[in-house]
């Protein structure tokens, strides 16, 4: 069995029913299984008589049901949030509040203590705690179906929703279906949370291919000999990950071939595949192909992709991203023409329609190109023919171990704390990946000083935890530099000599 994204429908074959389709860190459901309880939510959603893109929050971790629930909501032209348990209480309520969602699909055991009119359990059983009031919904996009809203740091301190339509996730299926050779035999790992759309990409892959999708927690991922056993045992053929969840196993003496035979491809996207990876990983699994895909989540999950062959590892010290997925157009947007760089901007389909009520940021981000949607991503990225490279951002968001941040987000939370008057927060990069974050406060106060424990704590209540900084140093003042802005390069400097008050 498989599912035809563009006719929303099961494709039934019998003797496939019994397989499994998703191997959850809880439970496995079996493809006949997936069909039915898809059908059991889309009852459900028509009985709650849930509005066209009112959306609906799923929260959870990697319970079989997580994927369920996604599927269904496809199936049922439904919105749905991701919601990982990693956000923190606060997060979710704003997203909440934000978004006015009515009803929560929760596939984790524990329940986020937030007011939700009904409450729909990882069985799919429904407690209505009161009549949902769904909000007027308002869309300029009424034809195209609002499918998610993943919320991603966002740089003025509140989370942005990235809004993806249906037919933005089809033109993404349509291709990733044929050029990423995946077939209804593959196993494909996934582990990342499904509130990133890394994960998706496994999800959406293993479902139109009629593959089988297995999910691993972050428990059972930190055990590492468990993890790398539940690999070989079911079978898993497809590796999904940001490089830097690989660099995790890379050194680890059950991280090869021998035991993993299964494994045919890795796929890693969200930040740089460095060339050296790649050499180390070619020599451990020397028969395996290796993706690099490209693609910032507001252009639904990857824009660009390339197998790395040994050539092309040879060949470019840089690895390239890849060449555009087809109908989508790459441009470079260059300030100096002289500079073979510029920004890059992704037109096409698979653009987003843009942040949720964010007028303002999507005017400055997205425009219409030549009819179709187009967003300035904030890479610095330029052409070899029609092969891609990209030179890292021209701005303050970063990856930390895979993670996107926007250090702004950071800082203006901190100076919400009574006892901060500034904050500016700073990645220290080991060449270009970001090794920690580091954010300097200047003290509201001149004697009584927070802690670093004390504001440390204060961001874990608001901010998912790869977000707190790796440390707070406490400043008198911030340097600056001759354009009048603060100078970060010094402020490296004053954190490498421990030139700050709480050193
Ligand atoms: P996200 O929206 O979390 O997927 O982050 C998108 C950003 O991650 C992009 O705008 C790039 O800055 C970076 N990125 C994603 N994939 C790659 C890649 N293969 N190589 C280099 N940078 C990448």
């Amino acid at each position: 069995m498989k599912y035809d994204f563009n006719r929303q429908c099961f494709l039934e074959s019998q003797h496939e029913a019994e397989k499994a389709a998703v191997i959850g860190s809880d439970s496995a459901v079996s493809w006949k299984e997936l069909a039915r309880q898809v059908d059991q939510l889309t009852q459900l959603f028509g009985e709650l008589a849930i509005p066209k893109g009112h959306p609906v929050m799923i929260y959870g971790h990697k319970e079989s049901a997580f994927p369920v629930a996604m599927l269904a909501c496809y199936h049922a032209d439904i919105t749905y949030i991701p919601i990982d348990i990693v956000y923190p209480i606060e997060r979710i309520r704003k997203i909440a509040e934000t978004t006015g969602s009515q009803v929560l699909i929760c596939t984790s055991e524990l329940q986020p203590d937030v007011d939700f009119s009904v409450v729909i359990d990882r069985h799919f059983n429904p407690t209505i705690h009161h009549t949902p009031v769904f909000p007027e919904v308002e869309t300029d996009h009424a034809e195209d179906i609002l499918q998610y809203i993943i919320f991603t740091s966002g740089s003025t301190g509140e989370p942005k929703g990235v809004q993806i339509t249906k037919s933005s996730i089809q033109t993404f299926v349509n291709w990733a279906s044929v050029d990423f050779g995946f077939s209804g035999n593959d196993v494909l790992m996934n582990q990342a949370p499904f509130s990133f759309d890394v994960s998706l990409c496994d999800v959406l892959n293993a479902f139109v291919r009629g593959a089988t999708l297995v999910l691993s927690s972050g428990e059972q991922v930190k055990d590492q000999n468990g993890f790398l056993n539940r690999l070989a045992e079911t079978g898993c053929s497809v590796w999904t990950s940001t490089p830097s969840f690989l660099y995790l196993f890379l050194r680890h003496e059950n991280f090869h071939a021998g035991n993993l035979p299964a494994i045919n491809t890795f796929l890693f996207m969200g930040e740089e595949l460095p060339n050296r990876t790649c050499g180390l990983l070619k020599q451990l699994f020397p028969e395996a192909r290796i993706l690099n895909a490209y693609g910032p989540t507001e252009a639904t999950i990857v824009t660009t992709l390339i197998e790395i062959t040994e050539e092309i590892i040879r060949d470019y010290p840089l690895l390239p991203i890849g060449y555009a997925m087809p109908g989508s157009t790459l441009l470079i947007d260059k300030s100096d023409h002289e500079a073979k760089e510029g920004e890059l901007i992704i037109v096409g389909n698979h653009v987003s329609i843009g942040y949720y009520k964010r007028p303002e940021l999507n005017a400055e981000k997205f425009f219409l190109h030549n009819g179709k949607r187009a967003f300035r991503t904030g890479d610095l990225a330029y052409f070899e023919g029609d092969l891609l490279f990209c030179l890292g951002r021209n701005d303050d968001q970063v990856k930390l171990h895979g993670y996107r941040i926007e250090l702004n987000e950071i800082s203006t939370i901190l100076c919400k704390h009574k006892g901060v008057s500034d904050a500016v927060s700073i990645a220290l990069k080991r060449g270009n990946e970001v090794k920690k974050i580091i954010s300097f406060v200047i003290p509201s106060s001149e004697t009584n000083h927070p802690t670093r424990e004390e504001l440390s704590a204060f961001l874990a209540e608001q901010l998912p935890y790869y977000m707190v900084p790796g440390d707070v140093a406490l400043i008198a003042d911030f340097p600056y530099n001759s354009n009048h802005k603060i100078d970060k390069n010094q402020l490296t400097e004053k954190y490498l000599k421990r030139q700050f008050i709480n050193a």
